[in-house]
């Protein structure tokens, strides 16, 4: 509990109850007041009353006028103080029994005047015993109620009396101690207050600051220099780029390899941004570009006379600071891995794949002309087993020589020794083309392919006519492939802006949204599908497409089929 609600309570509760003694005190006294006055008013004249009626009545014979006015008087203040149960009888009685001696003086009579007198006193007698009575209880009363009170309000001011100094003296003790001890260079020196809030938090910053000075303490600058160094080589040492940009982009630490291929000294870079470099260093530029739109592809730089390749990494640093709970963000690195000597290895294996490809398509070209020469009835009769066996060597041969057309693309393609010969091209044209290729195989599965044309004759893009075939060709080839018996594909060629698009749409598997973007990587086949194929084709289109300056996608969702698309330029 904080000490404040502590203070606020006790003393509150103290506050309280002395209002409330006070209060209770005023009442019992206002009420043993009215006690006092009741008696006065009610039974105290009425004695007073009698008392001067019995005097009247002793002088009636010496000084009989005054007597009786005397007595007539006090009789008729008697009549109007009736306050006792019987005195109303008796004062009547009075009254009669006076008249009557008036009238004759007789001894008789004047016994009964002073029996009614004496009956009179005894009864408001008996009203001052009874209200005397209440008075007393009264007083007990109000007795109890203050002695209560005031036992409850002493042992509180005892409690806050005994505690109070204590729990604040006893914290600023311990504190006074602890921060002689940190100013004799204790730094271990730790404070834990138990109890209120305000106390425990003063413990948390103490022990923050403690902390902190341990921690200058055990980092002289001598080893700090040292760490320094040593963490600076190492950086320099990387055969990868690092550059160091803090929060407003100011270039803190630059290590050799990126000096070597950025082309800069450390004295221009000294104290200025990144973006103030950026503009008279290409390479600046282009990584920065990449912060704000990272991309996947690796950056090829020229260095001593050689071509590199370069993977950009942009590494965020966020630290908690000592004491603190919440990382902060300081800046962020720019790694760049050299990936050369994969790069490297790559281009040997589009190398070999081309090679062997290429030396591959001649024999294998043969061996389909062997086969159909053997089919060919003029060199004898074949059963129908053999028959068989030739027609699966045919189409075995056709894989192979699809799939070696098929990487002899795509190290084409890698190496950068695809020529497009770029012409004003029909789409009706290339989808013409292209269905016919697949016609064969549509009718296998009695799938039926409709083209719808959006667009005038006279819309003519500017693409490679054998290329934009063959992506058509692959995209319908797919279609059929992941298509179910009867079922058909829709070709749309409509205009998109300043391009032309042609959609395959089929209603087949369909491709989770997960490899839409995979699909189109080299050797990507989606899992679990057990298709024929080498995961090649859309990896060629992609490249062919973009080639020609064009876009290439694909819309589907699983079991709801899918619809690849290109788009190229209009003449
Ligand atoms: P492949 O030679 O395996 O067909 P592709 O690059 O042409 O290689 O296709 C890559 C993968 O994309 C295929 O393995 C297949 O799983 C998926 N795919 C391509 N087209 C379709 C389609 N029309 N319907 C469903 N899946 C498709």
């Amino acid at each position: 509990m904080k000490l404040k609600t502590k203070l606020t309570l006790g003393v509150g509760l103290l506050f309280i109850l002395i209002v409330l003694l006070s209060v209770i005190g005023s009442v019992y006294i206002n009420k043993l007041k009215s006690d006092t006055e009741k008696i006065l008013i009610a039974n105290y004249n009425s004695l007073e009353f009698s008392q001067n009626m019995i005097l009247a009545l002793d002088k009636i014979n010496t000084d009989s006028a005054i007597a009786i006015k005397n007595f007539q008087k006090n009789n008729i203040l008697q009549e109007k103080n009736l306050t006792e149960f019987g005195e109303k009888e008796a004062t009547q009685n009075l009254n009669l029994h006076f008249k009557s001696y008036l009238k004759e003086r007789t001894y008789e009579k004047e016994k009964l005047i002073r029996e009614d007198l004496v009956k009179i006193m005894a009864l408001n007698m008996k009203g001052i015993e009874r209200k005397s009575d209440i008075a007393i209880i009264t007083a007990e009363n109000a007795t109890f109620w203050i002695v209560s009170l005031g036992t409850i309000c002493f042992l509180i001011a005892f409690v806050l009396l005994f505690n109070l100094p204590q729990t604040i003296a006893e914290p600023i003790n311990q504190l006074t101690f602890s921060i002689k001890q940190i100013a004799n260079k204790n730094y271990n020196e730790r404070v834990h207050f138990k109890g209120s809030e305000e106390f425990n938090d003063l413990a948390n910053s103490f022990n923050i600051m403690a902390e902190k000075l341990q921690e200058y303490e055990s980092s002289t600058l001598s080893t700090q220099l040292m760490d320094k160094k040593r963490i600076e080589t190492l950086v320099n040492n990387m055969h990868d780029a690092v550059i160091g940009l803090d929060e407003n982009h100011f270039i803190y630490m630059i290590n050799d390899e990126a000096l070597k291929i950025t082309n800069l000294r450390k004295e221009e870079i000294i104290g200025k941004t990144a973006h103030e470099v950026a503009v008279n260093n290409d390479l600046m530029r282009e990584l920065l570009k990449n912060i704000e739109h990272p991309v996947n592809d690796p950056i090829k730089i020229v260095s001593d006379h050689k071509e590199n390749y370069f993977e950009q990494e942009i590494v965020p640093i966020n630290i908690v600071k000592t004491g603190e709970k919440e990382k902060k963000y300081i800046g962020k690195v720019i790694l760049l891995r050299n990936i050369t000597p994969f790069k490297e290895l790559d281009f040997a294996k589009t190398n070999f794949i081309a090679t062997i490809s290429h030396e591959l398509k001649t024999p294998i070209a043969a061996i389909k002309m062997g086969v159909q020469l053997l089919g060919n009835q003029k060199f004898g009769e074949l059963n129908a087993q053999q028959q068989e066996l030739l027609k699966s060597i045919n189409e075995d041969g056709q894989r192979l020589l699809d799939i070696t057309g098929e990487l002899l693309n795509l190290s084409q393609v890698e190496t950068g020794n695809i020529r497009l010969q770029i012409e004003g091209c029909a789409p009706k044209e290339i989808v013409q083309t292209a269905v016919k290729n697949v016609e064969k195989l549509a009718e296998q599965k009695n799938i039926s392919i409709t083209t719808q044309y959006l667009l005038e004759d006279s819309d003519f893009i500017s693409a490679d006519f054998d290329k934009t075939v063959w992506v058509m060709n692959n995209f319908l080839s797919n279609a059929i492939k992941h298509s179910f018996q009867d079922e058909s594909i829709e070709i749309v060629v409509e205009k998109s802006g300043a391009s032309v698009q042609f959609s395959i749409t089929d209603t087949g598997s369909g491709i989770d949204e997960k490899y839409h973007r995979q699909i189109f990587e080299r050797y990507f086949q989606v899992p679990g599908e057990h298709q024929n194929g080498t995961g090649l084709g859309l990896a060629i289109s992609k490249n062919f497409i973009e080639k020609q300056h064009g876009e290439i996608g694909v819309k589907s969702a699983p079991n709801q089929g899918s619809t690849f698309y290109f788009r190229l330029p209009l003449v």
